[in-house]
């Protein structure tokens, strides 16, 4: 029986992430529910890369978003 590497839970059917490659059951066998450290390099850099242009985009483009955040 496999064991579950962030609860420790046994899992008849455990799942394996393909990004650390650990095994999980089956409420933490997503990367966000385990704190994944192999998609979290990964992420960071998707993150970065995505949300910057983004930002400046939307400050000059979508004038009423802004409104509606604030
Ligand atoms: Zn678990
Ligand atoms: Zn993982």
């Amino acid at each position: 029986m496999a064991k579950c590497s962030f609860c420790g839970k046994e899992e008849m059917m455990a799942y394996r992430c393909s990004y650390c490659e650990k095994q999980f059951c089956a409420a933490h066998r997503l990367p966000e529910n385990h704190e994944c450290t192999g998609v979290e390099a990964g992420k960071k850099i998707v993150k970065k890369k995505a949300i910057e242009p983004d930002k400046k985009k939307s400050t000059f483009t979508y004038s009423n978003e802004d409104d509606f955040i604030d």
